[in-house]
Order: C-alpha cells, then sequence, then structure tokens
C-alpha cells in the first residue's frame, strides 16, 4: 500500500485526467504557498506535499509506477538488484556499475529531464521461486506480469479513435522551446523541453477515454517462461521485448527474471554440486559399512570402508545438478555427521567401558556423570 495518498493529498479521484489533477494542483499550490503563508510551517509541509504528489501523479510514467508499486521510485520498476548479486553477469552485465548499466538501456538519454519523446519502455524484473527439482530438471513456469501496453483502441497515439495529435503550434513539432537572452556578458540560448506539449512535439486535442490520452494502459499478460535445467539462486534471465510498452513510438523494454531456488530437505547446493549430511554411528565408522545414499534420481549405495574417520567427505560423481552451460553434472559431496548416542542403557553402557578397558584407554576422573557410573557397574572405585 502507498505510503502516501497522492490523490487525497491532491482531492482528485484515481482516474483523474491529466488536466484535472494539473487544476486540482495549482489551486491548493496558491492556497498553501509559502509566500502567500509566511512563518507557518504547517502550511510549508503540505506545499512540499502537493508538490511531491502532482510531480508523480503529472508524469504518466511515474503515475503508472505508483499505481502498480505504491512508489514512484524506479528502484521498484524493475531495477533493484543489477550490478550485484553473487552470480551476476549471466547475461554480460558483470562488473558493470548501475550508472554504466542504464547507459548501456538507455544510450544516456534516459535521464534528460522529463522529454514526453519517443522512450524506451521500461525494463521489469520478475522474482521467480523454484525447487531444487524443477532447477535440476529445467522447468516452464507461467507468470503473469502486469505491465503497461500500447493502447489497443488508440494504437498507442493518445488520441480518440479517428483522430490524431497535431503538431505542436508552440514549438513547431521540435518539442523544444528557445528562449533568447541578450545580456551584457553576452547572447545566451536556453534550449528546454516544450512545456506546451512536454518534448512531444504533438499534442492531444481529444484524448483517447480508454487511456486518458496516455497511449497505454496497465494490463495482465501471461508468459510461458522456460528455466533451463542447472538454474541458480541469483540467475536471471533475460526474455528481449517483454517489458513495458516503449512511449510513444519508443522500442519496448525486457523482461528479466530473476530465480531464487527454494531450500531442499535433504541436499545443499554448492554452485553445481550438491552436499547431503549423512548420519552415521561410531559404528559404522569404525566396522564399516554399505549406506542408501538419496540422490536426485534413484537412490545409491555408499561404501564406508572400516576405520572412516569423521571428516571424511564422499564424492558421488555426476550425481551433482547440471551445468546451466557446457555439460555433464557435478557432484554430489557425502558428509559424514557421527552421532553421538545419548541414552544407553545400563548393558551397553557396560559394553562400551569394557571396549575402552580392552582398548588401554584411560578414563579421566572429574567425579562426575558416566565415568563414576561405569566404575560402579565394574564394582570399581578406590
Ligand atoms: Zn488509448
Ligand atoms: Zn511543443
Amino acid at each position: 500500500m502507498p505510503e502516501k495518498d497522492y490523490y487525497k493529498i491532491l482531492g482528485v479521484s484515481k482516474d483523474a485526467g491529466e488536466e484535472e489533477i494539473k487544476k486540482a494542483y495549482r489551486k491548493l499550490a496558491h492556497k498553501y504557498h509559502p509566500d502567500v503563508n509566511k512563518g507557518d510551517a504547517g502550511a510549508e509541509e503540505k506545499f512540499k506535499e502537493i508538490k511531491e504528489a502532482y510531480d508523480v501523479l503529472s508524469d504518466p510514467q511515474k503515475r503508472d509506477r505508483y499505481d502498480r508499486f505504491g512508489t514512484a521510485d524506479e528502484q521498484f520498476a524493475g531495477f533493484g538488484g543489477f550490478g550485484g548479486g553473487r552470480q551476476g553477469g549471466f547475461e554480460g552485465f558483470s562488473g558493470m556499475g548501475f550508472e554504466d548499466i542504464f547507459d548501456a538501456f538507455f544510450g544516456g538519454g534516459f535521464r534528460q529531464g522529463r522529454s514526453q519523446g519517443p522512450r524506451r519502455g521500461n525494463d521489469l524484473r520478475y522474482d521467480l521461486e523454484i525447487t531444487l527439482e524443477e532447477a535440476y530438471h529445467g522447468v516452464n513456469k507461467e507468470v503473469v506480469i502486469p505491465r503497461t501496453e500500447n493502447c489497443s483502441d488508440c494504437g498507442g497515439s493518445g488520441a480518440r479513435k479517428g483522430s490524431s495529435p497535431e503538431v505542436c503550434s508552440v514549438c513547431n513539432g521540435a518539442g523544444q522551446e528557445q528562449t533568447v537572452r541578450n545580456t551584457a556578458y553576452g547572447r545566451f540560448v536556453n534550449v528546454q523541453t516544450c512545456r506546451s506539449c512536454r518534448g512531444a512535439g504533438k499534442v492531444i486535442r481529444d484524448p483517447c477515454p480508454k487511456c486518458r490520452g496516455e497511449g497505454q494502459v496497465v494490463q495482465e499478460r501471461r508468459l510461458d517462461i522456460k528455466i533451463p535445467a542447472g538454474f541458480d539462486t541469483g540467475m536471471r534471465l533475460k526474455v528481449s521485448g517483454e517489458g513495458e510498452a516503449g512511449y510513444r513510438g519508443g522500442p519496448q523494454g525486457d523482461l528479466f527474471v530473476y530465480v531464487t531456488v527454494r531450500k531442499h530437505k535433504l541436499f545443499k547446493r554448492d554452485g553445481s554440486n550438491l552436499i547431503y549430511e549423512l548420519p552415521v554411528s561410531f559404528t559404522q565408522l569404525t566396522l564399516g559399512s554399505d549406506v542408501e545414499i538419496p540422490t536426485m534420481e534413484e537412490e545409491t549405495v555408499l561404501h564406508i570402508p572400516e576405520g572412516t574417520q569423521p571428516d571424511q567427505v564422499f564424492r558421488l560423481k555426476g550425481k551433482g545438478m547440471p551445468q546451466v552451460r557446457g555439460f555433464g553434472k557435478g557432484d554430489l559431496k557425502v558428509r559424514l555427521k557421527p552421532q553421538v548416542p545419548k541414552r544407553l542403557n545400563k548393558e551397553q553402557k557396560e559394553a562400551l567401558a569394557e571396549f575402552a578397558r580392552l582398548s588401554g584407554e584411560k578414563i579421566s576422573d572429574d567425579g562426575k556423570g558416566f565415568v563414576d557410573r561405569v566404575r560402579e557397574a565394574f564394582g570399581g572405585g578406590k
């Protein structure tokens, strides 16, 4: 839920058009302007709030983000994880900073003002969770993504069906205004985005009712995403052209699917290797044993030789995860987890103490617990 309700602040409804928002803003800005309310801190705060609300709601992209994510912050529209991540660079962005990526995506022009000319659509991020089994075999997932698409009624022009946008009479379609100032220091030419058409070069006299003249509407889209076998947490898939619609004829953005592999109840994952912790008893290690080991396919038998030490790791070749790129599979590493018995009956304790005695073990005397009871069992004590 949005932290601040910008619609409420401006006193307009959620489907208010550009003109209505502008009008509401002007009225409130007049009322709470700091020049009119000198020294009134409350009014100043209110004025700031009104301005913030207007900044967002008057910008179609920001407003759209705000409507969907409750914030106008770009981070939320899909740029959250770029440049970071352990497995970053799956499609070649590793080592690039945030700014570089913006430049790569937008040719460096993205941040210049609030031009309303053609603009590439936003990239979208989708976080997808899959199971280890799905990561092992690869999986097709149907995802539903809310995103902006070109309005079907006006074909993205923003003008009512049957009409079309007109060339802006202020800038003659250039999208920019020049103001020339002659001063004592020389002649200054100030070029700024045309205020009448906000850089589009065109104005819509009769806006399309379906998209409120924005040319775009938010729609849910179903996509079939194929996650290849071996995918791991932190990897992402780029689905070209499945981001948001371009603005005013700009190209479509891309969709990035960020994958998280859910924790598995048996296996830990280390890249293409899997780790399995096998509980073993002292006797199994000492005398040797054949133990059944689960794998991602069928069970297999691991031979533990006589006299195996607890820190030994067994490696089952090719029983790990598939490599995303390249061939073959990683290994399944079996780590031993020796279990020390907790509740022994008298007979078991005697047998162990006897074993210790036969091994020539010296039992230290701390005067407590097990050792004492062993002594008693043997009628000992000195
Ligand atoms: Zn439309
Ligand atoms: Zn203009």
